[in-house]
């Protein structure tokens, strides 16, 4: 609207027109975030772009959410990139899954600010535990907390800190904070269905399944591109002894940690997934053979030097384990399907445990059936 426009308007009416705009401006903006949180499935880009659009939502500069996204446990702890806020260790910054405040933010749907949330306490109305409070306190005394709420339950927290224009927040700029982790806690909740479904609760791989289509998926952009693409396949070696001698929760103890090796050494497009057992596979997108064999050799060489308590009451202390690995790369020409792919790994592998195990052998295209 401009001042022309603006002649010989009753005032009123026109305050009323702002707000009527502003309120359609932000029902669209709601619109276009609800697209981008949506649009991503992978819960460490979901949790980045929430704390970014909120922190540019909320016109301040400090933001962090706590989250659970955890299989294992129900405890909330603060995820992704903390913004503005001096927080040590911002992994040890735990709500417990059963604090009254969960509670309250469930039952209440609001945002609170911290001077809020201790009046409450004071006046008993809320019987939040003295160390979250002390916890909230270290992070910042003039926090503002907004709770992300999806079918009446809390998913999450984001706590913001002061405007940067040093205003207070009023109540429609909270409303709108407040739709936005709505919006949020619906893409958390997706997001989490979606690691349930795709990865394996014992080891944190993806599943079969999950690899089995990835690989398709990798291959046909390959074959789209050019792109090399490479995979290698691990089994660890005399697992079936090591069961024997130390149990197999003993065993499970030592296939976490290998399958933690895999995980840290993946790169953002690189999927580590279980195979089956004890045997693991990593997709390796946009990598030749070469390149392939290098980090297959490295994560070889950090299982051998890995280190898991032992549990068992039998022998040392620690106990380690090695891994035997075959590593393949993809032919656009000559593997049809994954199973070739697979197969040329596999064929890679079993010569590792043939010439002696504990070691990375890698296939040659012309190897393939
Ligand atoms: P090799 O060096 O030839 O691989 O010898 P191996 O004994 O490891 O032989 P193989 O790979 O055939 O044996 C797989 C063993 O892995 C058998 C099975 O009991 C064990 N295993 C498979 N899945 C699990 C699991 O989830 N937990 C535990 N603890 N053991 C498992
Ligand atoms: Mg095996
Ligand atoms: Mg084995």
């Amino acid at each position: 609207m401009n001042i022309e426009d603006m002649e010989g308007l009753d005032l009123d009416a026109l305050g009323q027109m702002d707000n009527y705009e502003k309120k359609v401006y932000d029902q669209q903006q709601l619109i276009e975030i609800s697209k981008a949180l949506n649009s991503t499935l992978d819960l460490s880009t979901l949790i980045d772009s929430i704390l970014n659009i909120s922190l540019a939502q909320s016109q301040t500069f400090q933001i962090a959410i706590y989250l659970n996204p955890e299989i294992d446990t129900n405890d909330f702890s603060i995820h992704g990139n903390v913004i503005g806020f001096d927080i040590e260790s911002p992994e040890k910054m735990i709500i417990p899954a059963k604090s009254p405040i969960l509670q309250f933010f469930s039952a209440n749907k609001k945002a609170y600010c911290y001077a809020q949330l201790m009046e409450l306490k004071s006046q008993n109305r809320l019987k939040v535990e003295k160390e979250l409070m002390d916890q909230f306190e270290s992070i910042s005394n003039d926090l503002t907390f907004i709770p992300m709420v999806n079918k009446n339950k809390v998913n999450g927290l984001v706590i913001i800190g002061p405007k940067t224009s040093g205003q207070e927040y009023i109540s429609s700029e909270l409303d709108f904070l407040l739709d936005l982790a709505s919006i949020a806690s619906i893409a958390v909740d997706n997001a989490r269905l979606y690691q349930l479904a795709t990865v394996d609760m014992m080891t944190k791989l993806k599943i079969h399944h999950f690899f089995q289509t990835r690989l398709r998926e990798e291959m046909e952009k390959s074959r789209e591109t050019g792109a090399p693409l490479s995979m290698f396949m691990t089994d660890i070696d005399h697992f079936k002894k090591f069961n024997d001698t130390y149990g197999h929760q003993q065993g499970d103890v030592v296939l976490k940690e290998v399958a933690q090796v895999l995980i840290r050494s993946a790169r953002g497009n690189d999927v580590p997934s279980r195979y089956g057992g004890e045997e693991f596979a990593m997709i390796l997108p946009n990598t030749s053979l070469q390149a392939a064999k290098e980090i297959a050799e490295r994560v070889r060489k950090n299982v051998e030097k890995s280190k898991v308590k032992n549990y068992s009451g039998v022998g040392e202390d620690k106990l380690s384990v090695s891994i035997s690995a075959g590593v393949a790369q993809f032919n656009p020409v000559l593997d049809e399907t994954n199973k070739h792919l697979i197969e040329k790994c596999d064929k890679a592998l079993y010569k590792a445990k043939h010439n002696g195990r504990n070691r990375v052998e890698i296939s040659q295209d012309n190897e393939a059936k």
